[in-house]
C-alpha cells in the first residue's frame, strides 16, 4: 500500500485551512425554486430582505441552530410539501417568523434572547405551524380579497406582484401578530411537533411566563400579544392535560431545561443585495 507523503506541508495546508473554515460558517438556505404562489411569494420576501441588507450569509451561529432545526424539521417536513428552511436575519428586535414556501426567518438576537434550548425549540415549531396552517396565505387572500381571487386560480402571480405582496407582508409579521385564536393553534401543533422531536414542549410556556412582566418594548413581537399570553398559556396547558400520553413524560419545571450554547465565533457575513436576482 503505497504510503502519502506530505514532503511540502505549505502547499495543501493553506487550502485544507481554508476549506475548514467555510465548512465551519455554514451558509444560509437559499430559497426553493419558483413552482407555485408560495414558493414565488417566498422567494419575493427572501428577496426583499435581502435588499434591506438583512439576510446573514455565513456565520458559526447557524451550527448552533442547525441541531434543533433538523430535528424540527424531520417531524414537521411530512406535514408541508415544501422544504423548511432556517435563515439568520438581523433586525432591530428579536424576533422569528415564517414566510409561505417553507422558509423561517430567526432574528440573530432572538439566539441570545432564549433562556434555553427549549425556548428556541418552541418558538421554532411555533413558526412551522403556522406554515403548515398556511397562515400567512389566509392572511394574504383576505387581506387582498378581490386580488386574490381573481388570480386564485393561476400557478403564478402576475409579474410585479409577488414583490409587492412580499413587502406588505414582511411588514405585517414584524408589526401584527395574528388573532389570539390562530396563535394558540399554532401553539398547540407547535407542542405536538416539539413533542414529537424529542424537545420538552413546555418551552414556550416558560418563553411566555419569562416575559409576562416584561416591559412591552423589550418583548418580541411574537410574544406581544400581552394580555393573551396567558390564554395561550392555559390553552397549551389544557392540551397538555388532554393528551398526557403524549405530554405527561415532559418535565413542566424550567429548571430541567438544556441551555442552548452559542459559539465563542458570532461573526456574521450578509448576503449582498446584489448578489442574484
Ligand atoms: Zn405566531
Amino acid at each position: 500500500m503505497p504510503r502519502l507523503q506530505f514532503t511540502k506541508p505549505g502547499i495543501w495546508i493553506v487550502p485544507f485551512l481554508s476549506m475548514i473554515s467555510v465548512v465551519c460558517m455554514a451558509q444560509a438556505p437559499r430559497p426553493e425554486p419558483v413552482t407555485d404562489q408560495e414558493t414565488e411569494l417566498g422567494q419575493a420576501a427572501f428577496n426583499e430582505l435581502r435588499n434591506k441588507g438583512e439576510i446573514i450569509e455565513f456565520s458559526p451561529l447557524y451550527e448552533s441552530l442547525k441541531s434543533v432545526t433538523e430535528t424540527i424539521s424531520r417531524v414537521a417536513q411530512p406535514r408541508y410539501p415544501h422544504p423548511f428552511k432556517f435563515i439568520l436575519v438581523h433586525e432591530p428586535k428579536p424576533n422569528a417568523f415564517a414566510t409561505p414556501g417553507g422558509n423561517v426567518y430567526v432574528v440573530d438576537s432572538f439566539l441570545y434572547f432564549v433562556k434555553n434550548t427549549e425556548e428556541l425549540a418552541g418558538t421554532l415549531c411555533h413558526e412551522v405551524s403556522h406554515t403548515i396552517h398556511r397562515d400567512a396565505m389566509n392572511r394574504l387572500k383576505e387581506q387582498q380579497r378581490i386580488q386574490m381571487r381573481e388570480i386564485g386560480a393561476l400557478i403564478l402571480l402576475p409579474a410585479g406582484l409577488a414583490e409587492l405582496i412580499a413587502v406588505s407582508m414582511i411588514g405585517d409579521l414584524n408589526s401584527l401578530a395574528y388573532s389570539r385564536d390562530i396563535e394558540s393553534s399554532a401553539d398547540v401543533t407547535g407542542s405536538d411537533i416539539c413533542a414529537a422531536a424529542g424537545y420538552n414542549p413546555w418551552g414556550l410556556v416558560w418563553l411566555f411566563q419569562d416575559f409576562q412582566n416584561a416591559d412591552p418594548k423589550q418583548i418580541p413581537q411574537l410574544l406581544s400579544d400581552h394580555p393573551a399570553n396567558t390564554t395561550r398559556i392555559q390553552t397549551l396547558e389544557q392540551h397538555f392535560r388532554d393528551n398526557p400520553d403524549v405530554f405527561a413524560k415532559f418535565n413542566p419545571d424550567p429548571k430541567s431545561a438544556t441551555p442552548f450554547s452559542l459559539p465563542k465565533d458570532t461573526s456574521e457575513q450578509f448576503l449582498r443585495p446584489s448578489a442574484e436576482k
